[in-house]
């Protein structure tokens, strides 16, 4: 999703677009990875824009609600939000806990198909997250 166009769903919600609300915007637009309200206050003050924790959870659960973002749960990570639409994985890092979001592509279409075939389950949605080492610590 545009900028743009995430703009327009906090205003068709009556949601005002505040520094700190549009900076948040800009920030889960480009992110690679799912953010924490740590690391969010830290993109903040390097735009030099100040802002304590508990709004920072305010605005969090605000886009939540709004659907702009949506919860990834990671194991020995914080709670961690990413932009809704699009299909992501995580690989997360367990020496340094970084977690980088990657996209696939009907990975798991067959697997899903088999599971309504076999299981007589029906799938709407999956999280899937790989956990090992970086380049970084893997040497
Ligand atoms: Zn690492
Ligand atoms: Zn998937």
């Amino acid at each position: 999703m545009e900028t743009a166009e995430l703009e327009k769903k906090i205003r068709e919600r009556n949601g005002r677009m505040t520094r700190v609300r549009k900076a948040m915007l800009d920030f889960f637009g480009t992110a690679e990875t799912p953010l924490t309200a740590t690391s969010i206050l830290e993109l903040l003050a390097k735009r030099r824009i100040t802002a304590n924790r508990t709004t920072i959870y305010r605005e969090l659960r605000f886009l939540e609600d709004t659907g702009v973002i949506h919860e990834v749960r990671i194991i020995g990570h914080g709670r961690s939000f990413e932009l809704s639409g699009g299909h992501r994985h995580h690989l997360v890092c367990l020496g340094c806990h970084d977690v980088k979001s990657v996209a696939f592509k009907n990975h798991l279409d067959s697997e899903e198909e088999r599971l309504l075939r076999d299981e007589r389950f029906r799938v709407s949605d999956h999280s899937l997250e790989f956990y090992g080492l970086c380049d970084k610590c893997s040497e």
